[in-house]
């Protein structure tokens, strides 16, 4: 690296998920930039599954979108198969997800990089962070000695430190297959003296798609037409493919069980927790010893790529014993394996050591985020990504961090979920994390989020005029339905049966009775048919949850008022009455920036709330 290239606002280690979100976030709110990774090419690799999005995971790429961040763009150039989940369920709970092609993926994740200018993609190995005598960071060191300079660090190191792959009883230091894991930066973790545990992942075999019989198989198509995740993208234009659905057997779970001492897990190999809603096959058969099979999607990891990815079926047995149960599954009879499936084990650092800007409480500009923080999956990566990135340009620039709380948006129920609870075993998103579904839905991501982005400055100006256009249609539109109304007499005549009870319904009111189609209402006022269909769909949303959401505003102006009262991190809380020694140590340890967020953490009385605010209100 030339002298001059080696001083930047912010120093991103690692090109993961979170890694580039950070990395652009900075970079959009104007900081200099300089990310270093272990290999360019790999930017934007998905390690496991070859898929964005699903249920929960979904919200969290619209929300990254509304915030002008990469992945829906990316996924959208390179999704080969869309399929909306939860179709038949509420609209607050589907969850858009797309299999991805792998290799267009990366491709897409770096061609947008490309167009940042303040960023620049450095190749190597952060092994150290440097601290001025503030005991602020100041630089990181890499593994050629080269120092770069900075004001602030965002680690998003993944599944990188000191990590191990288990393969039956072989054990490889890896960070991914064929990857080197990073244990300098792990070393200099712990001499911070940061709080430090172990948690593992799992990944399936891989399977050569000719040696395949497809038959006899299941098939699952996609969305037609697909619907895009980024809401700059008019319409997807990548091919697409079908997926194939077959299932584990009697026999396959015989095999299983017989050599579960030889897995890594169960042989006693790992020490690290895994994730519960994402167990391994072996994991599986032990947990529900009557299930008589388990689904298996097969899917295709690219377009021009005859790698198949059967998803539901992670493994740590010996790849002997993985070939042989591969082959006692429907259509896999005489698969040939590429790779085999593995367990990764790596270091994680508790959240409760992060401040919900993600910046490390005891190292002021060392932000953290993405699976280093203990969660799982891209889409959580990207997430914190985005938000510690944001943050350490802004911490940079010296302009106050921000945050998105629990009724913003899921990013921020993740964050409070880790930075108040801590983790137990890797954290992935869900809809039931979130106490205002209603209003956090997948639909109006970029309502919610994207007019903060503009204020945070995190949003480019393409994305802020289309977002100003939508949300003024949508305001003109959502007035128009609420005003224009017709009595029940009126109504019949436009062929809409109602109570004849006199009352003048608005077309809002009429949107929202389960009795009245959507073509009746077009049919009675035809304007509606000139209405984008983006907007439409955001109408007959609210008109459904109309009394729901009332309610939800009410309930989340209730976890404002405690949001809104903030606890200075200098409290001492021994000095407070009626806090238990316990309750006294938590509270000092994670210290809570509001008394909302200390109301979420485990132990927390009711009386003990009662008493912090009466504090709170003191000072
Ligand atoms: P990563 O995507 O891991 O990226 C880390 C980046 O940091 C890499 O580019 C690496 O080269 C770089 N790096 C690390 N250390 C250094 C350093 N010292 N200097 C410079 N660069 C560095 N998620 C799921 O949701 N479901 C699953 O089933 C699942 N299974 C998985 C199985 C395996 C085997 C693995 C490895 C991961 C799995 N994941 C799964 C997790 C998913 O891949 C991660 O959650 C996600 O990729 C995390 O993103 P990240 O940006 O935090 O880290």
């Amino acid at each position: 690296m030339g002298r001059t290239e080696n001083r930047a606002d912010v120093v991103v280690v690692g090109g993961g998920h979170a890694g580039c979100e950070a990395a652009a976030a900075a970079a959009r709110f104007g900081a200099n930039v300089i990310l270093i990774t272990h290999s360019r090419q790999k930017l934007g690799e998905m390690s496991c599954n070859p898929a964005i999005g699903g249920i929960g995971k979904g919200h969290l790429v619209r929300e990254i979108d509304a915030l002008d961040g990469l992945m829906g763009e990316a996924i959208d150039r390179a999704g080969i198969h869309f399929k909306l989940l939860n179709r038949s369920k509420g609209p607050a709970v589907r969850g858009p997800r797309a299999q991805a092609d792998r290799k267009l993926y990366r491709e897409a994740i770096q061609c947008l990089l490309d167009d940042y200018e303040g960023l620049k993609v450095r190749e190597g190995e952060v092994t150290d962070l440097l601290f001025d005598g503030g005991g602020d960071v100041c630089g990181v060191v890499t593994s050629d000695g080269t120092r770069v300079s900075c004001a602030a660090v965002v680690l998003t190191t993944g599944t990188f430190l000191r990590g191990i792959i288990h393969i039956g009883d072989q054990q490889t230091p890896a960070g991914r297959v064929g990857e080197p894991p990073a244990i300098g930066l792990a070393t200099t973790l712990q001499r911070l003296g940061l709080p430090i545990g172990r948690l593992k992942t799992g990944t399936p075999p891989r399977l050569d798609r000719d040696s395949i019989d497809w038959s006899g198989l299941i098939v699952d198509e996609g969305d037609n037409p697909p619907t895009p995740f980024s809401t700059l993208t008019e319409a997807i234009t990548t091919p697409q493919t079908i997926c194939h659905l077959t299932a584990t057997t009697r026999r396959t779970h015989d095999v299983i069980r017989a050599n579960l001492s030889q897995s890594a897990v169960y042989g006693g190999k790992i020490s690290g927790r895994g994730p519960r809603y994402c167990p391994s096959i072996e994991d599986k058969i032990v947990r529900f010893p009557d299930r008589e099979r388990h689904q298996i999607f097969l899917e295709p990891e690219g377009i021009d790529d005859k790698t198949i990815y059967p998803n539901g079926i992670s493994t740590s047995l010996p790849a002997a014993v993985q070939i042989k149960f591969l082959r006692t599954i429907p259509g896999l009879e005489h698969v040939r394996m590429l790779r085999p499936g593995y367990a990764i084990e790596y270091d994680f650092v508790d959240p409760r050591a992060l401040e919900r800007s993600l910046q490390v409480k005891a190292a002021r500009g060392l932000f953290l985020a993405g699976q280093i923080n203990g969660t799982t999956g891209y889409e959580e990566a990207a997430g914190q990504g985005l938000v510690a990135g944001l943050n350490a340009a802004r911490y940079a620039s010296g302009t106050a961090m921000v945050s998105i709380d629990r009724a913003d948006g899921y990013i921020g129920v993740m964050i409070d979920d880790l930075v108040t609870r801590g983790v137990t075993e890797p954290y992935r998103m869900f809809t039931s994390r979130a106490e205002f579904r209603l209003t956090l839905r997948a639909d109006n991501s970029d309502l919610r989020l994207t007019p903060k982005g503009m204020e945070w400055r995190c949003v480019r100006s393409v994305r802020s005029e289309a977002f100003t256009r939508y949300h003024r249609t949508v305001n003109l539109m959502l007035e128009r339905a609420k005003q224009e109304r017709a009595t029940p007499a009126e109504l019949l005549r436009r062929g809409i049966s109602v109570r004849a009870d006199g009352v003048r319904r608005s077309i809002m009111d009429l949107l929202g009775l389960p009795q009245v189609s959507l073509d009746a209402c077009r049919a009675a006022f035809p304007w509606l048919h000139e209405i984008p269909q983006r907007v439409l769909e955001y109408l007959c949303i609210e008109a459904q949850y109309a009394g729901y959401l009332d309610r939800q505003t009410f309930e989340i102006e209730g976890f404002r008022r405690e949001e809104n009262v903030r606890l200075d991190a200098s409290i001492d809380y021994r000095k407070i009455g009626g806090l238990s020694d316990e309750l006294c140590g938590k509270l000092a340890e994670i210290m809570p920036e509001t008394l909302g967020m200390a109301a979420r953490i485990e132990g927390m009385t009711p009386a003990a709330l009662a008493s912090l605010l009466l504090f709170a209100r003191r000072t």
